[in-house]
């Protein structure tokens, strides 16, 4: 029943393509970019997903970046065993209080139950901090800084989400001691540069950066710091990455203690904790792809350009054959010497036209197309993925003009998704405003007073009475996602808390928005 003069790509194209729209239905869209593109394979136990070699190669790549910057402040690997004990985990009465609800236990082993049941880590603080206390004696073994690269398990209720919310994840846990809370909360600071510049310099995904709320910070830490971002499809704020300052809540929970030289007094030592996730890819996934599939941004893609030979028929030579694939693999060649992840697509069995479309669904960012006339010109084109902006570019530059063109759209990506950030951020100081707001995809700033029950008033008081399922996200109330350190304002003396019936002073601009 297709209509006969549809081209060959089209045809193709509707098979191998995403039928679902990312501005008509996201969800599914999501679902079919991360499958169709070979990130996910779905799995029989709910919140949980494959990661596949696509997928991974970014996770490796965010790693390769952070392992060598905590390395270089002194950081050590370690690896700490995933179970923890009852006793263990609820020594740090607020902090066991929030994560309960998620924890997977340990009952059984084969048909006998356990004496006791093991959790398995939420994360690992009361995994770690009893040999911490152990370790740490004089002033002499501080500071301790370890990071382990691992799993958790949150059996969140929350419906899942590849990679943005899921039952276990990958992350990197970092969790450090010092002798004084100054040094602790300047590593925080560090920390938290450090996520930034994975979304900005590696993820093209501009970030706020911030504090958390008291009703928003980690469980059973002083204060939590985080790298906002935004997801304009959903008009939903993410949390990007935390770093906490614990000061010496769990040091006093878990007797973490030392001399001080000076005083030659007991002091508890104060600490850190801080952690970035697998969600960075479906972040990056959301903001980036589009109708035609997901966008690689060039610093984290596994493959960075993708050769296609083309212009290749039933009449072509063997000869005329080879010599154009031959002429394909020497530019790879001099390409890979500078650096360039590049790979070439000469599988026999497929059209240029459908490689086309497999890439691009693929995300690679530069598609270079090479035929027998570009050949004898001493040329190639080179097609963009951000764009799909097509550039004729001669042999003899390639060298200098690939590496530039990767540059260019990493930079084009991220004034993209920052101009989207932008456009969808409002201050406001008014509760009507901020509603409204809301309800147009927006995320938005107002003068806030800080207290839990304040922000629990604003969350219900902006949620939109929805009861068609299908609804509910949108309709969801906001949370605050951060006290961004870049305040939009000073708060006069005139203002008011954002919340109509709040009479508490407001201490500062918020960052408010419906989030995952
Ligand atoms: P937390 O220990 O709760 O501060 O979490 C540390 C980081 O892990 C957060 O900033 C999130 O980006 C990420 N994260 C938290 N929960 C999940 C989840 N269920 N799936 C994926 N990433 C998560």
């Amino acid at each position: 029943t297709e209509s006969k003069d549809e081209s060959p790509r089209l045809k193709k194209q509707t098979r191998l393509g995403l039928e679902a729209k990312k501005e008509e239905n996201l969800a599914d869209w999501y679902s079919q970019v991360i499958t169709k593109g070979e990130m996910i394979e779905y799995y029989d136990v709910s919140g949980c997903y494959i990661l596949r070699p696509w997928a991974f190669a970014i996770w490796k790549n965010i790693k390769k970046f952070f392992d060598a910057k905590i390395t270089d402040m002194g950081v050590k690997e370690c690896y700490f065993p995933m179970f923890v004990s009852k006793a263990a985990l609820e020594k740090e009465k607020d902090h066991i209080a929030d994560f309960a609800p998620e924890v997977a236990w340990v009952t059984k082993s084969g048909e006998s139950d356990l004496a006791e049941p093991i959790a398995v880590r939420p994360t690992s603080e009361t995994v770690m901090y009893p040999a911490y206390s152990k370790w740490i004696q004089s002033y002499r073994d501080l500071p301790i800084r370890l990071n382990q690269w691992n799993n958790v398990v949150r059996w969140e209720f929350k419906h899942p989400q590849p990679f943005i919310r899921t039952r276990e994840f990958l992350w990197q846990e970092g969790h450090t001691a010092f002798a004084t809370s100054k040094e602790a909360q300047e590593e925080v600071y560090e920390i938290l540069e450090l996520y930034k510049q994975i979304y900005t310099d590696l993820l093209a995904i501009p970030v706020v950066k911030g504090r958390k709320t008291e009703k928003e910070k980690f469980p059973g830490g002083d204060f939590t710091t985080t790298v906002e971002a935004f997801i304009s499809a959903s008009g939903r704020g993410i949390q990007g990455a935390t770093s906490h300052f614990l000061g010496q809540n769990f040091s006093k929970m878990f007797d973490i203690i030392f001399e001080n030289p000076e005083t030659q007094e007991k002091e508890y030592v104060y600490q850190n904790s801080w952690g970035i996730s697998t969600r960075t890819i479906g972040v990056m996934v959301m903001v980036h792809a589009d109708n035609q599939g997901i966008v690689l941004p060039p610093r984290v893609a596994y493959t960075q350009v993708i050769i296609v030979p083309c212009g290749i028929t039933a009449t072509t030579s063997n000869t005329d054959r080879k010599t154009l694939i031959d002429s394909c693999k020497e530019l790879e060649k001099q390409l890979q010497a500078c650096n360039i992840r590049i790979d070439g697509d000469y599988r026999d069995n497929y059209s240029p036209g459908w490689k086309y479309n497999h890439w691009e669904l693929k995300g690679v960012p530069i598609r270079i197309e090479l035929g027998p006339k570009d050949l004898k010109a001493q040329q190639f084109v080179a097609v963009r993925r951000d764009n799909f902006e097509k550039l004729t570019i001669s042999r003899s530059k390639a060298s200098t003009d690939i590496p530039e063109l990767l540059e260019k759209i990493h930079q084009n990506m991220l004034t993209k998704a920052t101009k989207d950030l932008t456009d969808h951020l409002k201050t406001t100081k008014n509760w009507k405003e901020f509603t409204s707001f809301l309800d147009s995809k927006y995320i938005i700033m107002a003068p806030f007073c800080g207290d839990i029950l304040c922000e629990e008033k604003i969350k219900t008081d902006s949620a939109r009475e929805e009861t068609d399922e299908a609804v509910q996200g949108p309709a969801m109330g906001a949370k605050s996602l951060c006290i961004p350190f870049e305040q939009p304002a000073e708060i006069q003396e005139s203002d008011k808390c954002i919340h109509p019936e709040c009479n508490n002073k407001p201490k500062f601009y918020t960052l408010f928005g419906r989030s995952y």
